[in-house]
């Protein structure tokens, strides 16, 4: 399987570990011409604000939604954001995602927290411990998007729609690798 890291900005180099760590090979992507060998694209965590401008940059932005449109791409923390249709402001975003997104929902970096999860589709013992750094909140899912975690207070911190996934957390940054594989299984 051929799986790529979207290496723009923010933290692509823990996803690419985390891969290699499940025996698989992962390859920083940067241009269109890299996507068509892929089978799975994951967007790492930074600034979705320059994430999405170096997107436009480098030309990538029409080349990404067609990809989203049969292959499978996981978005973690800003990735998340800028798979979104709606953050409430003005920044570039792929908008292939049914989801409304609120930035930095928690508050400034200081604010950053772990927090147990349960997450029914990762399957028996489905407890997950997750690290947000400020994070986003998923405001609302709409049409095929469907919410796969929520905080213990009922916001939703992870989405699915076919094989789009947003997490407002960073698997990455864990030694557990039960997302990374969940989205190997998406990307078959
Ligand atoms: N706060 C960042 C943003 O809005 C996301 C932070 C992260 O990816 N850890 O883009």
């Amino acid at each position: 399987m051929n799986i790529g890291v979207l290496a723009l900005q923010g933290d692509f180099a823990e996803h690419i570990t985390m891969l290699n760590h499940l025996g698989v090979e992962a390859d920083e992507i940067r241009l269109p011409g890299q996507l068509d060998s892929l089978d799975g694209l994951i967007i790492p965590g930074g600034e979705s604000t320059t994430i999405g401008k170096l997107a436009e940059d480098f030309k990538l932005m029409e080349p990404l939604r067609a990809f989203g449109k049969s292959r499978a791409i996981w978005g973690t923390c800003a990735g998340a954001i800028f798979l979104s249709k709606d953050v409430r402001r003005h920044q570039p975003l792929l908008g292939i995602m049914d989801i409304t997104v609120e930035r930095n929902a928690f508050g400034r970096q200081v604010d950053s927290f772990e927090a147990d999860l349960t997450i029914p589709d990762l399957g028996e013992g489905s407890r997950y411990h997750a690290i947000f750094i400020r994070a986003p909140i998923i405001e609302s899912v709409q049409d095929d998007a469907r919410v796969i975690s929520t905080l213990p207070d009922g916001r939703i911190v992870a989405a699915l729609q076919g094989k789009l996934l947003a997490t407002s957390f960073h698997p990455e940054l864990t030694r557990d690798t039960r997302f990374h594989q969940y989205f190997l299984s998406l990307a078959k």
